[in-house]
């Protein structure tokens, strides 16, 4: 039976080291979400990504994303995929230890109806499923 790991909200994700990438649509997305210009939420509020072929948002001098005010992210409606998808579609060895998502055994179809709720996506579209 899969298990659909419960994000508790702790906020240990956005605080992180490591880069949110950004597709085109995304920008669009949050650009419209914050009411500003494309041009405009790519200068405040990204950066160029480690490998320069990306965007990523941009960080916090003391490493937490841009978007994060206080425990909350501030443009939750619109956050890009990647924060969507973490933990159930896609995570790391030992994520477990840093991030508190309570892990929920379910059946077959209301684990794909929890992944579809919580990231938009079948979970087909794993990278790694949890096992
Ligand atoms: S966009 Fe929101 S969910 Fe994603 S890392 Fe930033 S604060 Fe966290
Ligand atoms: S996904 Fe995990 S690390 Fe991120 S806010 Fe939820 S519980 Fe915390």
């Amino acid at each position: 039976m899969p298990v659909f790991y419960e994000c508790q909200r702790c906020t240990a994700c956005c605080r992180w080291p490591g880069q949110v990438r950004l597709g085109g649509a995304e920008i669009t997305a949050l650009a419209g979400f914050l009411g500003v210009r494309e041009e405009e939420f790519i200068q405040r509020f990204t950066r160029l990504t480690a490998d320069r072929r990306g965007l990523a948002l941009l960080d916090k001098p003391g490493g937490e994303c841009v978007f994060l005010h206080g425990e909350n992210c501030a443009v939750q409606p619109a956050k890009p995929q990647q924060c969507r998808d973490f933990p159930n579609l896609w995570n790391f060895p030992g994520f477990e230890k840093i991030c508190h998502a309570r892990p929920v055994v379910l059946a077959s179809a209301e684990y794909a109806k929890k992944i579809r709720a919580a990231t938009g996506r079948p979970p087909s579209a794993a990278v790694n499923p949890p096992a």
